[in-house]
């Protein structure tokens, strides 16, 4: 379906006065991709959606579908969907209306415009719902006819910004099972902004982060999850404990490092020597419990605050040397409880810190 077999964004860059929202972004999308764009508010997600959509020109750089420089071509021009978190529905227009305003645009034939429009309310499971205006819809029901109506004309490339994040927790799971059901039965390249890690996780098949409109990593979830480029996409991706400390050796990837008082082995990610400042990153998840009996990475803490969140227990614990530890856990513990922990080195990633390692 798509129009492209490549879509490339070379050095894009856009400024707001002096100041800068996205700087040289480079990025190649395949055909058939879904890409997530991920960082905190006001890191440059929208801003690059934006200059993709046409709807803000680039300060700098370039983008082409192919050999086709786009970038010069005003947003018709460029035949991609959108879809808003704010729904953009046209409120006097029913559901089927609404969907087929696009082809009417494009004075597509009538029996075209009846088969297509058809064909997306069923993709969007909406047939009961065609003759309703938009205000008798549920919040989840009007993203369904902005996704159909964004689909239907069959765009080269879809693009979404925060489409779920006016729904409530329910519906954002059920949509996102939609959204990534949609793109798997039409193959539709897709650009996809979320703040919400686990979201872009779960949908993009890669995702681009960005931290004050710099690219900070672009990998699969898999990397992300599991090998974060630097320690602020760490942060980002879930890694809560997060500890300052000083390297006191190193063997190959392997380095060991003092924080808090307590020394523990890790993996290097990036270049360290001894004596380096260093960030040292640990998800909740990966700190056991039931550490007794380790000899590598053990720590004995006492349990400050516990959560109850269904099956598992968030908890903070601190070491007697004051190291602050978030944890996750299925066992019972209790406030006051002493308890033995340890990590895996593999899951213990070390990263450069100072001035000189901080992206920027
Ligand atoms: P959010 O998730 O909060 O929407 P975002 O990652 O999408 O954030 P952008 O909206 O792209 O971030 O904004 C990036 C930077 O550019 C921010 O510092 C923002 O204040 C600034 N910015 C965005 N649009 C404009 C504008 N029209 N005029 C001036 N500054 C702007």
């Amino acid at each position: 379906m798509s129009a492209f077999s490549r879509l490339r964004l070379d050095g894009v860059s856009r400024r707001f006065g002096g100041q800068a929202a996205l700087t040289e972004l480079d990025l190649t999308i395949e055909a058939g991709e879904f890409i997530a764009l991920l960082g905190p508010s006001g890191c440059g997600k929208s801003t690059a959606l934006n200059c993709l959509a046409g709807l803000l020109p680039l300060t700098a750089g370039s983008i082409w579908q192919d050999e086709r420089r786009i970038d010069t071509l005003p947003p018709e021009r460029r035949g991609f969907g959108m879809v808003f978190q704010s729904y953009a529905l046209f409120p006097h227009l029913t559901v089927r209306a609404n969907i087929a305003f696009g082809l009417r645009m494009r004075r597509l034939p009538k029996e075209e415009t009846r088969r297509r429009t058809a064909e997306a309310l069923r993709l969007v499971r909406l047939e009961e719902h065609v003759d309703k205006l938009p205000g008798q819809l549920s919040g989840g029901q009007q993203q369904r006819v902005a996704i159909a109506r964004a689909v239907v004309f069959e765009p080269s490339l879809v693009l979404m910004d925060e489409p779920l994040s006016n729904l409530d927790a329910k519906l954002r799971l059920e949509m996102r099972t939609e959204i990534r059901r949609l793109h798997q039965s039409l193959g539709l390249t897709t650009v996809y902004v979320t703040h919400d890690q686990e979201e872009a996780l779960s949908l993009a098949d890669r995702l681009v982060v960005l931290r004050e409109g710099r690219v900070q990593q672009v990998g699969s979830p898999r990397e992300l999850h599991t090998r974060p480029a630097n320690w602020h996409v760490a942060d980002f991706m879930g890694y809560r404990n997060l500890w300052r400390g000083r390297v006191t050796r190193v063997d190959d990837a392997v380095v060991t490092a003092e924080s808090a008082g307590q020394r523990l082995l890790g993996e290097a990610v990036g270049d360290l020597r001894t004596g380096a400042e260093a960030v040292l990153a640990v998800r909740p998840e990966d700190i056991r419990v039931d550490g007794a009996g380790e000899t590598r990475n053990a720590l004995s803490a006492t349990v400050e605050v516990v959560e109850y969140q269904g099956r598992e227990l968030a908890a903070e614990a601190r070491t007697d040397t004051g190291l602050l530890l978030h944890l996750r856990t299925e066992r019972r513990i209790a406030p006051g409880d002493q308890v033995k922990l340890a990590v895996d080195p593999r899951r213990l990633l070390v990263y450069p810190d100072g001035p000189a390692h901080r992206p920027e």
